[in-house]
């Protein structure tokens, strides 16, 4: 088959399973599977394939055509401007995310300013998964002391080898919630847990539902059963002067500032993500 025959049996394939960006999902999986970029594409749309590529390429548009996510075929997903590798032990990294690290970076120059010259601001990830967070603070400040907890050592497997290809020197540690964290005190806890109710999990894409790990989706019953727990032990794990920041469900900002609230929290403070949903709550010790 040419370039041009195969790109169109992928996109039809895929627009043919329902899949929402067929066109897109078709042309990154060609250029995953065969090294060709856009340039060459139109210039040789009529070259034949070879042919190893092509069963190769037909498979993998069978996968995603099954709603396997795309992120776990090509084992990248882009987050902040950097390739994380993701497998299925880690949720892909959401651009809504990004907001997150962006508010706490604001709060980490807050932060700064109150340090003395040699201190550096301490920053922990709490469920982090395929540790975009973590990472990507580390890598864009520097002079942060970042530390990642997951309770999955397959998430860890995955988080290091991320920390290890952007060179990102972040501490790791196995753990469930703050269980195995030593008693040191952070000026930041960074948080975005897993927080879906677990009656709504079925209502979720199959792409998620069916393949991305529960672990990092269950908040349990009413979804709030990590904030909850986070909430309430961040509390020995702060510094007086401590801030800890979520990222939230759209409709969850309510209970997630009342339960800062109840746990002593001086200042909430709701943020909302480009769409106008609530997304991130912060909470001044
Ligand atoms: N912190 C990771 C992320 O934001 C994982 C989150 C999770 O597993 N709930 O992608």
């Amino acid at each position: 088959m040419t370039l041009k025959e195969t790109l169109s049996f992928g996109v039809g394939t895929l627009v043919n399973s329902g899949i929402d960006e067929a066109e897109i999902d078709a042309w990154l999986l060609l250029e995953f599977v065969s090294g060709i970029g856009r340039t060459e594409y139109y210039m040789y749309p009529d070259r034949e394939l070879d042919f190893n590529i092509c069963e190769k390429y037909k498979q993998l548009i069978l996968k995603r055509s099954n709603h396997y996510p795309l992120q776990y075929i090509t084992n990248v997903q882009q987050f902040m401007g950097y390739d994380f590798y993701v497998n299925e032990s880690v949720l892909v990294p959401r651009p809504e995310t990004e907001l997150l690290v962006v508010k706490t970076e604001k709060v980490i120059s807050e932060k700064k300013k109150c340090l003395l010259n040699n201190q550096s601001v301490k920053v922990l990830d709490m469920c982090t998964g395929s540790g975009c967070i973590a990472i990507s603070l580390k890598l864009r400040n520097y002079e942060l002391s970042v530390s990642a907890v997951d309770i999955s050592n397959l998430a860890l497997e995955v988080a290091r080898k991320n920390a290890e290809i952007l060179s990102a020197d972040v501490c790791f540690i196995q753990s469930d919630l703050f269980e195995n964290v030593s008693c040191e005190k952070y000026d930041i806890i960074v948080s975005n847990p897993p927080y879906i109710e677990t009656g709504e999990l079925a209502e979720l894409m199959i792409e998620v539902r069916g393949y991305e790990p529960v672990i990092a989706l269950d908040g349990k019953n009413d979804g709030l059963y990590f904030y909850r727990k986070i909430i309430k032990e961040s509390v020995s794990f702060l510094k007086p002067d401590g801030v800890l920041i979520f990222e939230i469900g759209f409709n969850q900002a309510d209970s997630v500032s009342l339960l800062l609230e109840n746990a002593g929290f001086k200042t909430v403070e709701v943020i909302q993500d480009m769409s106008g949903l609530n997304r991130i709550v912060v909470g001044g010790i």
